[in-house]
């Protein structure tokens, strides 16, 4: 049969909540940016992936496990790594979840946790399932927007917060803005929490910041409060284990890990990816030998960007959020030509801002070269 002549049988079938949704969006993809600059290589700035790459005793454990076959299911509970883990911070394992990535737990707790209709508050700009998922669940999402100087605004927090959330979703440092909440912010933000709000405290990007000073460990703040909470980290930014997808969730009681362990699929973290991330939490200098060259990249490329004339927002992160003045998508699509991605961001009151990772010095100054010319060449 002709495929062009298939009716769209199944469109009816799918709920309102998930027809409406925008699809995520990954980035410029990196064989037909090459194609399009003429150039075999190309410079990916848009994941926020670490371009120094994973520690090497990651590849051992998972040619090791891989080694072992691949015909059993792996452990359901990925038990050796949620007592490492567990071990690290000093917190019982039955208190840690796994997931396949940290966004498969960001998606696990509005599952377990949110009826149609429920709100939940977020921040604007921001990670884009911190929406999607919430509305997946017929929840409504309200976005707190950063100041004009894309710091923390107490006031539109606390508005935000006394109408109610059950879930809030908060990324410290934030994406993609890099910014960081201080001490006094976080603890500005739980005091206006109601009771029986869940604050998810995202903390992908908290490697890099424990080293900037004033950043809280989300842990640390939290460990002694009688309130519900759950701290989430992943191997996939700092680690550089983005492609084998494991993330996981400090909770506040027990309670809510066993409910996050009857709603997720029960062996969301694969075998190789259990032993690379234990392999990975092995091996401390190479984390620390990542979050330093990161930190000195991002200081020396801000400042490159700064004296060139462009607004950077301060980041604690491994990526720089940068209001370039004009439409975001024509710059993204100019450094495209030059083999560079960069994330163009389409949230509302942001066009003009692109995301960019950073990646090892010589790859930086291409793409500082790049964007100052782009931004020279057409004045806004
Ligand atoms: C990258 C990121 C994550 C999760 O990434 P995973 O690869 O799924 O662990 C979660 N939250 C934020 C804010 C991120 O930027």
């Amino acid at each position: 049969m002709n495929p062009l002549l298939a009716p769209a049988s199944s469109a009816p079938l799918i709920r309102r909540e998930v027809a409406g949704l925008p699809r995520y969006d990954p980035g410029a993809d990196p064989d037909e940016v090459a194609a399009l600059s003429g150039s075999g290589r190309v410079i990916k700035l848009s994941n926020n992936e670490n371009p120094f790459g994973a520690s090497p005793a990651v590849a051992e454990a998972v040619r090791k496990a891989l080694a072992d076959g691949v015909s059993r299911y792996p452990d359901p509970s990925g038990r050796r790594l949620a007592q490492a883990i567990g071990a690290s911070l000093d917190v019982p394992a039955e208190r840690v979840v796994l997931g396949n990535g940290s966004e498969n737990i960001l998606e696990l707790l509005c599952q377990a946790v949110l009826d149609p209709g429920d709100l939940v508050v977020t921040q604007a700009p921001g990670f884009s399932l911190h929406e999607t998922f919430p509305r997946v669940m017929g929840a409504r999402v309200r976005k707190v927007p950063v100041t004009d100087g894309f710091g923390f605004d107490a006031d539109a927090w606390r508005d935000a917060l006394a109408e109610g959330p059950k879930l809030v979703f908060l990324a410290n440092p934030c994406n993609p803005t890099g910014a960081m909440l201080a001490a006094g912010e976080l603890e500005r933000i739980v005091a206006g929490l109601p009771d029986t709000a869940l604050l998810v405290l995202d903390e992908a990007y908290g490697e890099f910041a424990r080293s900037c000073p004033g950043y809280p460990d989300g842990l640390e703040a939290l460990r002694r409060l009688d309130r519900p909470w759950i701290v989430l980290r992943t191997f996939s930014k700092a680690y550089g284990l983005a492609g084998v997808r494991v993330g996981y969730g400090i909770a506040s009681d027990e309670a809510l890990i066993q409910a996050l362990d009857r709603v997720r699929t029960p062996y969301n973290v694969n075998h190789p990816a259990q032993e690379a991330a234990i392999a990975a939490l092995g091996d401390p200098a190479h984390l620390a030998d990542t979050v330093r060259r990161t930190a000195l990249e991002i200081a020396r490329v801000s400042g490159l960007l700064r004296d060139a004339g462009l607004k950077v927002v301060p980041s604690a992160a491994n990526f720089l959020f940068i209001d370039t003045g004009r439409p975001a998508d024509h710059v993204a699509r100019e450094l495209h030509h030059a083999g560079v991605i960069v994330k163009a961001w389409r949230e509302p009151g942001y066009e003009t801002c692109i995301r960019a990772s950073l990646s090892t010095p010589g790859d930086n100054d291409v793409f500082v070269r790049c964007l100052t010319d782009i931004c020279a060449k057409d004045t806004p």
